[in-house]
């Protein structure tokens, strides 16, 4: 049995189950008994991830535009309550469609990165926001102390250095600036793999390709105590996900085995030009069907509650 040493913590992880990285890339994953966090061991490096994505990777996007944009409106409300002018950045922001909500609702001067030049080009023709292409948020030449709200949805698991994307983003911030971080419930996210494998030795893909870290709720309290961020909020989501990840749903896990060993997307797939993606927007669709969603799901955002499917959280950056 494999042996390493945890990043988070220093605890020592054990072997847990093999899984695949992208169809292909079986490796192996650990678990820390210290902090509960688990990992693909050794972590893949940057040249191996790019495997996991393809280049027009944001055609998924679309379909979820209206709701993305809603959501982005719901945010710059908030903002704009909190402070009547400030500072706002989206962490691999994809095309920018919330970020545009965001600037929409709230007067905010918005800023966006992502990690594909392609795909902020096309977030700029569409939804006329600046975003960055960078590498990483260290890399996308920010002044320090310069932002009053950072979000990163769906960022840290896929991340090789998680600590030091939270050191970057701390550096943004000002004193008192707010991190809002988005990140799967790991325990819930590998469990289809985890289950799979104890059950039948079944070796597949997770369920979202280019996660690499699966964090437990104290591995997470613990690395942003570490780069010095207060945890103001932390909350589960996504029950019903939570529930067929686990099996717990009739079927769920049958149907997770066929979807991940049907053959892949090819990863060169060509780029879709703007007017392509700006076709494939769908319609616009109803706002209030759509504020009704949004309370409904609120509803079950409990603070406390962290069996949801992922964790959303709220982290102050304190300077003094
Ligand atoms: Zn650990």
């Amino acid at each position: 049995m494999q042996r390493s040493e945890c990043q988070l913590c220093g605890g020592e992880a054990v072997f847990l189950c093999k899984a695949a990285l992208y169809p292909g890339a079986e490796r192996e994953i650990a678990r820390c008994g210290a902090c509960g966090a688990a990992f693909y061991s050794p972590l893949p490096d940057d040249s191996e991830l790019s495997n996991c994505y393809q280049t027009a990777y944001y055609g998924g996007f679309l379909d979820k535009y209206w709701k993305d944009y809603r959501k982005g409106l719901r945010l710059g409300a908030e903002l704009k309550r909190l402070k009547p002018a400030g500072r706002y950045l989206d962490v691999g922001c994809a095309l920018g469609t919330m970020l545009a909500g965001v600037r929409d609702a709230s007067g905010w001067e918005v800023f966006g990165t992502e990690f594909s030049a392609e795909t902020a080009r096309t977030g700029f023709e569409i939804n006329g926001v600046e975003i960055t292409a960078a590498p990483a948020l260290g890399a996308a030449g920010f002044k320090a102390d310069s932002f009053d709200y950072i979000f990163a949805n769906n960022v840290i698991e896929h991340l090789p250095d998680p600590r030091r994307f939270l050191e970057e983003a701390k550096a943004l911030l000002k004193h008192g600036g707010c991190l809002r971080l988005t990140t799967p419930n790991g325990a819930n996210d590998l469990s289809p793999n985890e289950l799979l494998w104890k059950k039948k030795g079944a070796v597949l893909v997770t369920r979202h390709g280019g996660h690499i870290w699966f964090y437990s709720e104290r591995s997470l309290r613990i690395i942003f105590g570490k780069a010095g961020f207060e945890t103001v909020a932390f909350r589960g989501f996504h029950f019903l996900d939570a529930l067929k990840s686990r099996g717990l749903w009739p079927g769920a896990l049958r149907r997770f085995e066929e979807r991940r060993r049907r053959p892949p997307r090819r990863a060169d797939a060509p780029a879709a030009s703007t007017s392509q993606t700006r076709s494939a927007i769908p319609p616009e669709t109803s706002r209030a069907v759509d504020s009704a969603l949004a309370l409904w799901r609120r509803l079950f955002r409990l603070p406390g509650l962290t069996f949801g499917g992922d964790f959303d959280i709220l982290l102050r950056a304190n300077k003094t």
